[in-house]
């Protein structure tokens, strides 16, 4: 089963992915994770990437398609995968699908996760991320049992840097201009499905199964 996360920055996209990917037993791959696990090690890539997230801009498209094909490439993603922040353009979206094409494969669902641009900036401050192991939390609606910890892996939860609102602000902007038409495109290929995002995340994730079976 291939997927993609589809949704404005802060939609519940990463929340959503991890518990397909709990429940249907495949990888979550998610570029935005890759990208900080880079930085955080300080790779020539994570160096590079900084450069673009912290303005709330996208991270160019010869970077970003590589390390995600090659993620894909990976032995654990045989059975499929649940994309999180990729494809972000069409450009992106167009070399995914020619490598799949290549492979006699294709997207099994693209699922979009709608929540007004309103509900986003809220969502986004209250926002806390673990570095070490990706999980994220809200500290008001998905707080972790003890203040400002991993409740997963133990280790401390940060506001992201992007995270800010005039960042969030930026970024929601490149979402409308960049990621939004990817809405178009995987309707045109009838594999779109929307869910409303604005519900508590378990109603949203039973939407989701609800369409997976
Ligand atoms: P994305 O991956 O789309 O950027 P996240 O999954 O990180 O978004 O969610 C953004 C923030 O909103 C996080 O703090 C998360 O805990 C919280 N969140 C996710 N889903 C919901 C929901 N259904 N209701 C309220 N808050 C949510
Ligand atoms: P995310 O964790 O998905 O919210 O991504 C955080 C940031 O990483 C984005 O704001 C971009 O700067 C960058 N990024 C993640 N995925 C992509 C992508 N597919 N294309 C371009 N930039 C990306």
């Amino acid at each position: 089963m291939k997927i993609i996360m589809l949704g404005a920055p802060g939609a519940g996209k990463g929340t959503q992915a991890k518990m397909i990917a709990d429940k249907y037993a495949v990888p979550h791959v998610s570029t935005g994770d890759i990208f900080r696990a880079n930085i955080k090690e300080g790779t020539e890539l994570g160096k590079e990437a900084k450069k673009y997230m912290d303005q709330g801009l996208l991270v160019p498209d010869e970077l970003t398609v590589k390390i995600l094909l090659d993620r894909v490439a990976k032995e654990d993603c045989a059975n499929g995968y649940v994309l999180d922040g990729f494809p972000r353009t069409i450009p992106q979206a167009e070399v995914l699908d020619k490598a799949l094409t290549e492979l006699g494969d294709k997207i099994d669902y693209a699922i979009n996760v709608d929540v007004p641009d309103e509900n986003i900036v809220k969502r986004m401050g209250g926002r806390r991320a673990c570095l070490a192991c990706g999980a994220t939390y809200h500290i008001e609606h998905i707080p972790p049992k003890t203040e400002g910890i991993c409740d997963r892996c133990g280790k401390e939860l940060i506001l992201r840097d992007d995270d800010k609102p005039e960042t969030v602000k930026n970024r929601l902007q490149v979402y409308h201009d960049q990621t939004q038409p990817l809405i178009d495109f995987y309707n045109a290929k009838g594999v779109l499905k929307e869910v409303d995002g604005t519900v508590d995340m378990k109603d949203v994730f039973e939407a989701i199964v609800a369409i997976l079976g």
